[in-house]
């Protein structure tokens, strides 16, 4: 029994994970992005209340975290919107008041990893992981080792540019995939487009008004899928993968997109078999990063890493 750590931006997920990927229990808190001290402690609590609901003992902690992490010291990297936890030490610091093996990685990484051996990507062997939500994020995992960059650095796919001409992004470029395709930004294009605002107004209102044929909807759809084409599209052609999982609150709509998506991958990826590469829509749903926490445990200490 894992018990398996999710740490995001705005909220913290704590529950306990059995080694089948099933999650036995599950609590949440809100992030508190100055105190790191005080949130451990949080958080040891929360692991102790999951795995008594769970009637478990927990043997491991895994851990998925939004933002640079360094996976080999089991420290938190430059997380910007997480000021007071830069650079702590979290797997020492578990490892410590629980006297198991604790591991972390990445949060795109961790769900990568969790659909590769526990969802969607089980049957293929050169697989990429994309969510697309309120930002892109994903990971790679190919022969079942999850792709590290230099220093262990987790691959950035949602800041590929896609048109330079394109909108701000945070990271320095303009145009990223994730500033063009991003729920925000089919929400953005959807407003400055409608002749009489509307102050609210979500990326899944916009898919069931164009499901149900209101014009402007449609094309903001259309505009959609034409930027998850492309981004998906550089990913074939860089990697020529077996698969793409996709995942997040955008891809909840997939059907509206899939047409237009597998129409721009034809048109451009001519030199890599893409109709091989099968997009695949993600099977852990709204746990998989809490599963993917659990499974970065058994990717590190289960003789899989
Ligand atoms: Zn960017």
């Amino acid at each position: 029994m894992i018990g398996a750590v999710d740490i995001g931006g705005t909220k913290i997920a704590v529950g306990v994970v059995d080694d089948s990927g099933r999650v036995l229990s599950c609590l949440e808190t809100p992030t508190d992005p100055a105190n790191y001290s005080a949130a451990i402690e949080l958080i040891a609590t929360m692991l102790r209340k999951a795995a008594g609901e769970a009637h478990a003992e927990i043997t491991g902690i895994g851990i998925g975290s939004t933002g640079p992490v360094d996976p080999m010291r089991g420290a938190f990297g430059d997380v910007d919107f997480l000021p007071g936890w830069r650079g702590k030490p979290v797997v020492e610091d578990l490892a410590k008041i629980f006297n198991v093996r604790v591991a972390l990685e990445n949060d795109g990484d961790a769900a990568a990893l969790a659909e590769a051996g526990w969802g969607a990507g089980r049957n293929f062997s050169r697989l990429i992981y994309v969510t697309v939500g309120t930002g892109i994020g994903g990971g790679i995992v190919f022969d079942g080792a999850l792709y590290r960059g230099v220093e262990g650095a987790h691959p950035e796919i949602g800041h590929q540019v896609i048109d330079p001409a394109g909108p701000e992004c945070s990271c320095g470029f303009r145009g990223c995939w994730e500033s063009l395709a991003a729920g925000p930004a089919m929400v953005a294009w959807y407003k400055s487009h409608k002749p009489s605002p509307e102050e609210e107004i979500s990326g899944k209102r916009i898919c069931e008004r164009a499901q149900k044929g209101d014009a402007l909807a449609r094309e903001a759809v259309e505009r959609e899928a034409l930027y998850l084409g492309l981004g998906l599209a550089n990913l074939i052609n860089l990697f020529a993968p077996d698969a793409i999982v996709l995942s997040g609150s955008v891809m909840k709509s997939a059907s509206l997109f899939l047409d237009r998506i597998y129409a721009v991958i034809r048109s451009g990826c001519r030199f890599v078999p893409a109709e091989k590469t099968e997009l695949s829509l993600a099977s852990l749903g709204d746990d998989a990063n809490l599963i993917g926490a659990a499974r970065v445990w058994h990717y590190r200490f289960g003789g899989r890493a």
